[in-house]
C-alpha cells in the first residue's frame, strides 16, 4: 500500500510499504479521508515521533477492507475511535485507553495511508445520511462535543470561543446547537465569517477589540463558559479575562506557553482541559452531523496522499486553510 511517512521534521515521504495485517480482534480498513489536525502539525514541525514507520493521521473515515472475525462486512462504512491501549492496565480496564500506561507500538497506525488496522471495538458505523467526507469530522467534532459537555454549558448561557480554527469553529457549532449564545474571536476575517455562519451571535478580532468588554456588555456576569481553541499564549491569557466570576474555562488545544492565574483565583473560575474525544462523544458527533450538515463547511480542502506534506507545510505556515482532508485512495 502507499503511505505518507514522517521521516524527520518537516519531511513527508510517500512510499510503498507492506499492507498492515490485522492482529487478533482487529479489522483492516481502507481509508477514505483523513483530516489533518493541530497535533499532526506539531508532530510534523517538531519531528517528535518521526521515523521510518511513522504515519500521522487520526481523523479517519473508512470502509471495512476485511474483518477476520466477520463482525463487519467488506464495504461497511466506519470511523475509528483513535485511542488504542494495552487493554489490561487500570486505565484501559476503566474504559479510558487514551490514558493507557503502556500503549502498544502499532505499525503503520496512521490514516495517511491506504490501509490501517483498528480493534473492532473502536469502530463506529457511519449513519447512511452522513457522507464519507463529513464523517472524517467525527473525531475533532467529538472533541468539541466532549468539551462542551464537560463545561456544563446550558441553553441560553453566554459562551466565548477564543480561536476559530477547526476546533474552535466546531466548539462554536456545538454550543449554538445546544442553544447557547456564542461570541467567537479570531484575527482572520474568513474564520469569523464561518463562525457567524455556524451560529456565533457576535464575532470579533480579539487583537483589535476586547472580547471581555463585549462579553460583559452582553451579560453583566461575563461569559459563563469559555473555550481556548487558538493555542497561542495571548489567547490563553485572554480567556480568563473574558470568563466571568465562577465561570468555566475549557482548554481545548495543546498549549505550550505560560499563563498568569490572577483572574482565575480572584473570580473563582474553574478550568479543565480536553485532549481527545470519547467513543460516546464521537457517536454524538455523527448524530450532530446529521442534524447540522453545514458543520462540514469547516472542510476547506481535500488533497491526494502525494500532497499531504505540502498541506502540512501550509498549515505550519498558518495559510493552509481550516480543515484539510487527505484522500489516500485519490
Ligand atoms: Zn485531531
Ligand atoms: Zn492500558
Amino acid at each position: 500500500m502507499r503511505a505518507a511517512i514522517l521521516t524527520r521534521a518537516r519531511r513527508i515521504e510517500v512510499r510503498d510499504v507492506p499492507p498492515p495485517e490485522p492482529e487478533p480482534g482487529q479489522v483492516r480498513l481502507r481509508v477514505r479521508y483523513c483530516g489533518l489536525c493541530g497535533s499532526d502539525r506539531l508532530l510534523y514541525t517538531t519531528g517528535a515521533l518521526a521515523g521510518p514507520a511513522t504515519v500521522l493521521g487520526h481523523e479517519i473515515s473508512a470502509v471495512v477492507d476485511g474483518d477476520p472475525d466477520g463482525r463487519f462486512a467488506p464495504g461497511d462504512r466506519v470511523v475509528p475511535y483513535p485511542a488504542v491501549g494495552c487493554g489490561s492496565c487500570l486505565w484501559c480496564r476503566d474504559g479510558e485507553p487514551s490514558l493507557c500506561l503502556s500503549p502498544p507500538r502499532r505499525r503503520w497506525a496512521g490514516g495517511l495511508a491506504e490501509l490501517v488496522c483498528y480493534p473492532a471495538t473502536n469502530l463506529i458505523p457511519i449513519p447512511d445520511d452522513v457522507d464519507d467526507r463529513s464523517a472524517a469530522l467525527a473525531e475533532p467534532l467529538g472533541v468539541a462535543v466532549r468539551a462542551v459537555e464537560e463545561s456544563g454549558a446550558e441553553p441560553g448561557e453566554l459562551a466565548y470561543v477564543g480561536g476559530l480554527g477547526s476546533i474552535g469553529l466546531l466548539v462554536a457549532a456545538v454550543l449554538a446547537h445546544r442553544g447557547c449564545r456564542v461570541i467567537g474571536g479570531d484575527p482572520k476575517a474568513e474564520r469569523r465569517r464561518l463562525g457567524a455562519e455556524l451560529g456565533c451571535e457576535l464575532v470579533l478580532d480579539p487583537t483589535r477589540e476586547d472580547p471581555a468588554e463585549a462579553a460583559f456588555r452582553l451579560d453583566p456576569r461575563g461569559a459563563r463558559r469559555v473555550f481556548e481553541c487558538a493555542g497561542v499564549p495571548a489567547s490563553l491569557q485572554q480567556v480568563f479575562e473574558v470568563c466571568g466570576p465562577r465561570g468555566t474555562v475549557g482548554v481545548c488545544v495543546v498549549q505550550t506557553g505560560p499563563v498568569l492565574l490572577l483572574r482565575m483565583t480572584v473570580r473563582e473560575q474553574r478550568a479543565f482541559s480536553i485532549s481527545g474525544p470519547s467513543i460516546g462523544s464521537m457517536r454524538r458527533a455523527l448524530e450532530l452531523l446529521r442534524a447540522r450538515a453545514e458543520v462540514a463547511r469547516v472542510i476547506t480542502d481535500v488533497v491526494p496522499l502525494e500532497r499531504a506534506g505540502e498541506a502540512l507545510e501550509g498549515l505550519a505556515g498558518g495559510h493552509g486553510g481550516i480543515k484539510v482532508l487527505v484522500a489516500p485512495g485519490g
